[in-house]
């Protein structure tokens, strides 16, 4: 049986947070002489004098209907890294407990754990870029809080196989298990938000600096059982999304079709780049991909990423990662970029 309160370290289950102006009082209309702002309005053209909502009300009950779940089940934060360092500052003890990631992965994952000293178990993926589930839960011990599942995963792109993710999620009940889908957008599997209600142990990370276009903004989400979204938003910082990003996030909330015509553009132009790297020979392999990146194992990938740069065209050579030997990383452009990477290519 998952218990939060066994997950959680125990100063933070008892620990009062930070109380602000805007906590006390939640009502839109009155005098406002709480917040020591300045009344008059702000030195440049517009109206940022007054503190914003700590807890995003208004983005999170439109967020909530898009995705179908309920705003008690969101947290947003700037962007999805700040979600990732609370997730692990709200469970793990320094020097006692651990984290498990599944190499080749997301960095911030480790960057966060090493930055509070706390153990970072990795079990890596399959050659395919799968879990090797048996694995994963006879490596997780009782000091273990979290299995971070990338899925679809960076850097390989691909989907990972839904009966691990559920295997993991009925087997390990001593932490949490966080599905990072950044690049859910443009899967064809559905989201494990719908499974929060069953699996109380479920976090679920998406971001808007993909498929929406949003990067610039820093907005992530969490979403997650109403007691652990709670307890995020007790360790959060008071105003960690600022009054401008609320706003325009409320405005791109309302333009979800445009954010699906992206979508649909980036996969059409990955269907025709994969083909036509497909055709190089200095290509030896590309990786199924679910998401909006291509790794394709070269034949020399560390002198063809120098190369590239020469060329004004910026991939990410990953060849040093595990897995990834002569891979590089490439996100799919613009029909126009990627002519102009395919361009270089041929140059070579
Ligand atoms: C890009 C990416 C994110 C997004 O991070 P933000 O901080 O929201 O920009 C999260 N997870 C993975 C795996 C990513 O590739």
């Amino acid at each position: 049986m998952f218990s939060l309160s066994n997950v959680i370290r125990p100063h933070i289950l008892t620990l009062t947070p930070y109380a602000s102006a805007r906590d006390e009082y939640s009502g839109k209309e009155g005098t406002f002489l709480d917040a020591n702002e300045n009344p008059y309005g702000s030195v440049i053209s517009g109206n940022y004098n007054r503190y914003p909502d700590p807890y995003q009300a208004a983005v999170k009950e439109k967020l909530g209907e898009i995705k179908g779940v309920r705003p008690a089940q969101i947290f947003l934060g700037n962007g999805s890294d700040e979600a990732i360092d609370l997730v692990i500052r709200a469970t793990c003890e320094p020097q006692k407990d651990n984290i498990l990631i599944l190499p080749p992965t997301y960095g911030m994952y480790k960057v966060c754990a090493d930055v509070q000293n706390i153990e970072v178990k990795q079990v890596p993926l399959t050659p395919d870029f799968q879990v090797d589930t048996k694995k994963v839960l006879e490596t997780a011990d009782k000091h273990t809080k979290i299995i971070w599942i990338c899925s679809p995963n960076n850097p390989s792109g691909n989907i990972i196989e839904r009966n691990a993710i559920l295997h993991i999620l009925d087997n390990f009940k001593t932490g949490l298990v966080v599905v990072d889908e950044a690049y859910i957008d443009f899967a064809t599997e559905d989201s494990f938000t719908k499974l929060l209600d069953t699996y109380p142990n479920l976090v679920v990370l998406q971001t808007f600096s993909k498929a929406w276009g949003l990067a610039a903004l820093r907005l992530g989400m969490a979403f997650a059982s109403d007691e652990f979204i709670k307890i995020l938003n007790k360790i959060k910082y008071p105003y960690n999304l600022n009054g401008v990003t609320q706003k325009l996030l409320y405005a791109a909330l309302g333009k979800e079709n445009k954010k699906d015509k992206y979508v649909k553009q980036i996969l059409k132009e990955r269907k025709r780049l994969h083909k036509k790297l497909s055709e190089l020979s200095i290509v030896k392999h590309i990786y199924p991909s679910d998401s909006n990146q291509l790794l394709v194992k070269f034949t020399d990938a560390n002198a063809l990423f120098h190369f590239l740069i020469e060329q004004k065209v910026i991939t990410r050579n990953r060849s040093n990662v595990i897995l990834c030997e002569d891979c590089i990383r490439i996100s799919i452009g613009t029909q126009k970029e990627n002519d102009t990477l395919l361009k270089a290519l041929k140059k070579y």
